[in-house]
């Protein structure tokens, strides 16, 4: 029998603080009703604030972030458009592979696993590109699988140096909210989340940010659409309703946690909060002597994905936590299944959290054959943390 809580440290979802599960208790609503508005109205303007965008306009469907991305791409391409795209993840490997589901003729660059966005290889691609045959650029900002963090600002600048009018798609599901982001200043055309990630809610909602540009691609992109159309839900939007029933709890959530992250906590803080944490997180895993999948550089502040040595196995590494611990990491995906496992730091927690998460995988490794010092890793991490309050607290 498992006693306690189950310590949730895969990447989404994540954990709900109590606050904003308690706010999703209601009663169900009448979506038509005339003050709905006043529930889901300020939450446009709110996630608008996270996205850092004044001049872009937010929808919500119900869906979840694979949604949203297709949303993304039917609403303002159309079939056959050329676009550029890289994989270096299972995340970016299944947009290509529904872009290309879509059909989309994309021209995809495969990175190394652990190096992020090739903003190089995009700069000479749209420089070589003078007719303009590339429609849309698309960039995972936080590649989940792997753990690595991409320069979605170095690829606006890019498209800037050649002159190039493709629109930038942005996948930001496990970025949004806890990594900084930059709508506006980065000339993002579109921006996707869900809502079970940065947002710290249920799954649920799929979210985007579409700028004046790619929502004036989407009154004459042609490819086929009907539940996930932009038109439909900027008839009714304006007023806060939905063409079709919105899930009211989520909404009810929502508005507790963009509370939470704006007014509460700053998005400033809640960004520099989680860089800390994982740091602290990367200094015990280099303090057991092992790797982190991510090149230097690369380094996602919201999940560390971590290369288990030869020979032991990271699927028991994990299962070890689960059964033994009550303790949940996220897998390694694809070709890093039994090499890798990760820990998923973002949301809602802290120091202590963090430390459980080493405690715990420090055990589980050990136990699975991993020769390492399971205490060093907290011992760097608590350490870290601590020196990083004490310089907070002298520069306040
Ligand atoms: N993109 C990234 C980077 C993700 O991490 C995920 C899910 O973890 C997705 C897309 C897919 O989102 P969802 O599972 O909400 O459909």
């Amino acid at each position: 029998m498992k006693t306690g809580i189950n310590h949730l440290f895969i990447p989404g979802p994540t954990n709900v603080p109590e606050r904003v599960r308690q706010a999703m208790n209601v009663p169900m609503q009448d979506m038509r009703a005339p003050d709905f508005g006043d529930l889901t109205k300020p939450l446009f303007a709110g996630l608008k604030n996270i996205l850092r965008t004044e001049t872009g306009t937010v929808f919500m469907f119900p869906g979840s972030g694979t949604g949203a991305w297709e949303a993304a791409i039917t609403n303002t391409l159309n079939p056959g458009d050329k676009v550029l795209m890289s994989r270096f993840g299972q995340f970016s490997h299944l947009w290509h592979e529904m872009a290309e589901r879509l059909g989309l003729d994309v021209h995809v660059i495969d990175v190394e696993w652990g190096r992020g966005v090739p903003v190089e290889d995009y700069a000479a691609v749209l420089a070589a590109d003078g007719a303009h045959a590339i429609k849309a650029v698309f960039a995972t900002h936080n590649e989940t699988a792997t753990g690595v963090s991409s320069d979605i600002e170095g690829v606006r600048k890019a498209l800037d140096f050649s002159g190039h009018p493709a629109m930038l798609f942005v996948d930001g599901v496990s970025a949004v909210g806890s990594i900084d982001f930059r709508m506006d200043d980065w000339g993002v055309d579109l921006i996707v989340t869900g809502s079970q990630k940065g947002l710290m809610l249920p799954a649920g909602l799929g979210v985007l940010g579409v700028s004046a540009k790619a929502l004036e691609a989407s009154k004459s992109a042609r490819m086929r659409r009907a539940y996930f159309e932009f038109a439909d839900m900027l008839k009714l939007n304006g007023d806060g309703y939905f063409p079709y029933t919105p899930p009211t709890q989520l909404f009810h959530g929502l508005r507790v946690s963009l509370k939470m992250i704006l007014e509460e906590e700053g998005l400033d803080n809640v960004i520099a909060r989680h860089a800390r944490l994982a740091e602290g997180v990367r200094r015990g895993v280099a303090a057991w002597g092992l790797k982190i999948c991510a090149q230097p550089g690369f380094e996602s502040d919201t999940v560390t994905t971590i290369m288990v040595p030869e020979g032991v196995d990271a699927v028991k590494v994990i299962r070890t936590g689960y059964d033994a611990y009550n303790t949940s990491f996220g897998s390694g995906l694809a070709r890093l299944a039994g090499k890798a496992f990760r820990i998923g730091h973002l949301g809602d927690l802290n120091e202590g959290m963090c430390l459980t998460a080493l405690s715990v995988a420090g055990m589980a490794l050990r136990d699975n054959g991993a020769m390492i010092d399971t205490g060093a890793g907290v011992a760097a991490a608590s350490e870290y943390y601590r020196e990083a309050r004490a310089g907070a607290a002298a520069k306040m």
